[in-house]
C-alpha cells in the first residue's frame, strides 16, 4: 500500500532495515539464550543516530519529525531480529527523550539531553510498583518536600533498563493536591545516594532488555529536577504513554513485516504431499490472516502517530493501535510457529523468540485489558470509568 510518504522518509525507512539487518542482526540467538544485553549494538545504534532523532536543530540534532522517526523505528524491526535491544532502545529515544523535550526545562536539557541523545546516558521510566501496575495512579512512592528538593522514598518493579540506568523519569506521589493522586514526576540520576538499581531479572521474552527494580531510599532530588508541574505529573505520564504505546508498537509492525515474509518464503519452499505447504488451503489461509492483522495494525499505527504529531489528543487512538499490535503479534506469532512446524519450535529457528517476545506486548506499558478499558471509557461505556483522562 502507498501511504504517499516522500522520497527521503522512503529512504529513511530502507536505510533502517538494511542498518537492521547488517549491523544489530548477528549473535541475537545467544544473546537471548544467555539474556545478555548487547552494549556494542547499543553503542551502533547511538552512533548511527538513532537515539537522538528527534532532538530539534536548535538543541544540536537533526529536527527527524516524528512520523519519519516512527518510519525508521519500523525499519530497525524490520531488519534486526533483537526485539529486546529496539525495545530497550526505542524507550529511550522516544519515552525518556521525548518526555524531557516536551517538558523538560532549558537547564534539564542542558544537562541531560546530550547524554541520552550520544547513548552515553542510559534513560528508563519508572512508575510501576510491586503493588501496583494497572492501578498506576495508586502509585506509593512519595516524594517529600524538604530544603532545595525533595526526598524520593518507594519502590519500582519491572523496568526496563533500570538495571543500566543512569538516568530515571520517576514518578512520586508529592502530595501537592489531591487532584489525580497529586503525583509528579522526576529526573532522578541513580548515582545519587540511595539509589539501588536491581539485578537483570530473568524473563520469558525481551531477554536482551534489561529489565528489574529500582530502590529508593529516601533519594534527595533537587527541585530543578521536577519535570513538568508539581502535582502534574500525570500529563506527562499520559504523554509518554502515547508516544510509548505508539511508536514501541511500530516495532511490532515491522517484526511482523519480515515475519510474514518468512513465513511466505519458508511455506512456498517447504513441501508436504508432493507440493508446497503454501498450496495446502489452510496453511495459506493462516499466512493471510497474519498478512491481514499487519496490515489492520499499521493503518492503527500510522493513525495515531499521526494524531499525535499533530498535537491531537490521541489516547484512544495510542491504545487501540497497541491493543491492535500486541494482541496480532502473538497470534500472528503462533500461526508462524505452526507454519514452520518442528522447525519453528527449535531455538536455532528464532520463530519461537518472536512467539515468547509477542507475550511481552499484552503487559507493558498497560495490558490489554486496560486498553480495552481505555476505550470502552471513551466509548462512555463504564459508570465509573477506570482510566483517567486528562486529554
Ligand atoms: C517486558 C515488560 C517491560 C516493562 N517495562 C516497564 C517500564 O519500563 N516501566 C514501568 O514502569 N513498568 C514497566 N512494565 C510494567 C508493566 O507496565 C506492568 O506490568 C503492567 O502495567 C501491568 O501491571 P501489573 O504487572 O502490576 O499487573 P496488575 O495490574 O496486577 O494486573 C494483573 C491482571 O489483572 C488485570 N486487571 C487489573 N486491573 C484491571 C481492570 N480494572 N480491568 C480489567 N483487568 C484488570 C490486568 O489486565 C492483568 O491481566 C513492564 C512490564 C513488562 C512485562
Amino acid at each position: 500500500m502507498e501511504f504517499g510518504w516522500s522520497e527521503e522518509q522512503s529512504a529513511l525507512r530502507e536505510q533502517a532495515v538494511r542498518f537492521g539487518r547488517e549491523m544489530l542482526d548477528g549473535g541475537v540467538l545467544e544473546d537471548d539464550l544467555s539474556g545478555r544485553f548487547p552494549a556494542e549494538k547499543w553503542r551502533l545504534l547511538a552512533d548511527w543516530g538513532y537515539f537522538g532523532l528527534a532532538v530539534p536543530e536548535e538543541l544540536g540534532g537533526p529536527g527527524l519529525d516524528p512520523m519519519t522517526g516512527l518510519l525508521v523505528t519500523e525499519g530497525l524491526a524490520e531488519g534486526c531480529q533483537d526485539f529486546g535491544l529496539l525495545f530497550s532502545a526505542s524507550v529511550q529515544a522516544w519515552v525518556v527523550i521525548g518526555a524531557l523535550l516536551r517538558f523538560g526545562t532549558e537547564d534539564q536539557l542542558d544537562r541531560h539531553l546530550p547524554g541520552l541523545a550520544d547513548g552515553t546516558t542510559v534513560g528508563a521510566l519508572a512508575i510501576t510498583e510491586p503493588d501496583c501496575g494497572s492501578d498506576a495512579l495508586s502509585l506509593r512512592t512519595t516524594a517529600r518536600e524538604v530544603h532545595g528538593g525533595w526526598l524520593l522514598r518507594g519502590r519500582k518493579a519491572y523496568v526496563t533498563n533500570a538495571p543500566i540506568a543512569d538516568l530515571v523519569l520517576c514518578f512520586a506521589s508529592s502530595g501537592a493536591t489531591q487532584l489525580l493522586g497529586g503525583m509528579s514526576a522526576f529526573l532522578v540520576e541513580t548515582s545519587r545516594e540511595g539509589v539501588h538499581r536491581g539485578s537483570v531479572e530473568p524473563k520469558m521474552g525481551l531477554r536482551t532488555s534489561p529489565l528489574g527494580e529500582l530502590g529508593l531510599d529516601d533519594v534527595f532530588v533537587p527541585t530543578g529536577e521536577l519535570l513538568g508541574k508539581l502535582g502534574r505529573g500525570v500529563a506527562v505520564f499520559h504523554d509518554a504513554m502515547a508516544w510509548e504505546r505508539t511508536w514501541l508498537t511500530a516495532l511490532q509492525v515491522g517484526t511482523l513485516q519480515r515475519q510474514l515474509d518468512e513465513t511466505r518464503a519458508y511455506a512456498c519452499e517447504r513441501r508436504a504431499f508432493g507440493i508446497p505447504i503454501a498450496g495446502h488451503q489452510s496453511v495459506a489461509h493462516r499466512i493471510v490472516d497474519m498478512h491481514l492483522r499487519l496490515e489492520c495494525g499499521r493503518l492503527l499505527v500510522y493513525r495515531a502517530a499521526a494524531a499525535i504529531a499533530a498535537g491531537r489528543p490521541a489516547g484512544t487512538e495510542a491504545a487501540l493501535a497497541k491493543l491492535w499490535m500486541s494482541e496480532s503479534a502473538l497470534a500472528s506469532s503462533l500461526d508462524s510457529l505452526q507454519v514452520h512446524g518442528g522447525n519453528g519450535y527449535l531455538s536455532c529457528s528464532g520463530v519461537e523468540r518472536q512467539v515468547r517476545d509477542a507475550a511481552g506486548g499484552q503487559i507493558y506499558s498497560g495490558t490489554s485489558e486496560m486498553m480495552r478499558n481505555l476505550v470502552a471509557d471513551s466509548l462512555g461505556l463504564h459508570a465509573r470509568p477506570t482510566t483517567v483522562a486528562v486529554e
